[in-house]
């Protein structure tokens, strides 16, 4: 099935909620990730306790094992999201395409392994219109591609995943869709925003 056929047929079922990955997806946040865990097992190193940060160690994983500095690196995780923002550029047509389901009184949420604030902040300076709801990493007892957070969202907002589109970039987002049978869509070079616009009636 070619990809535009795919998102035709998908379009016909979204009236609901469109839930938005991010990263990568709707701003490029461009995180030097290798150089903040290379900040958080410094910091780790100085207290005295030698906790492995290396890729592919989830970042988070890792955090959890420095009990008593957990905060402090929760902290480092943080201010270098919300620093990155300063340098963030908006994903093509994100913002228009946001604008005009906004138009369309399609509600949309954020779903996303970033800080909240970080996610808040990146929205306002782009003048993105406001989600119903962000989940950050700060919100949630587990992490994307883990479904309880959305699935308690869905609940919450009382929608159906058929009523529903995930847009993301990322493995870990098919992987979330598929889990709540969400149909999910990547954002990459074959498929962007500027097609979606035009199938969404
Ligand atoms: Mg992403």
């Amino acid at each position: 099935m070619g990809a535009n056929k795919k998102i035709m047929k998908i379009s016909n079922r979204v009236n609901k909620l469109i839930i938005f990955d991010f990263d990568k997806t709707i701003v490029n946040l461009n995180v030097n990730w290798r150089a903040v865990r290379k900040k958080l097992r410094d910091f780790c190193l100085s207290h005295g306790l030698d906790i492995d940060f290396n890729f592919p160690h989830p970042i988070f994983e890792s955090i959890k094992k420095a009990r008593h500095i957990r905060q402090d690196l929760l902290d480092i995780v943080k201010n270098e999201e919300i620093k990155a923002v300063k340098k963030a550029k908006p994903i093509v047509g994100a913002k228009e395409f946001l604008e005009f389901i906004n138009k369309k009184g399609i509600k949309f949420i954020i779903i996303s392994n970033n800080h909240s604030q970080c996610i808040d902040a990146a929205l306002k300076k782009f003048h993105f219109p406001e989600p119903e709801i962000i989940k950050g990493w700060d919100n949630v007892e587990l992490l994307k591609p883990n479904p309880q957070a959305l699935r308690r969202v869905l609940e919450k907002l009382k929608i159906s995943p058929e009523h529903c589109l995930l847009i993301g970039d990322s493995n870990d987002d098919l992987i979330l869709g598929k889990k709540l049978g969400i149909k999910t869509l990547l954002i990459n070079n074959f498929n962007n925003f500027k097609q979606l616009k035009q199938i969404i009636v």
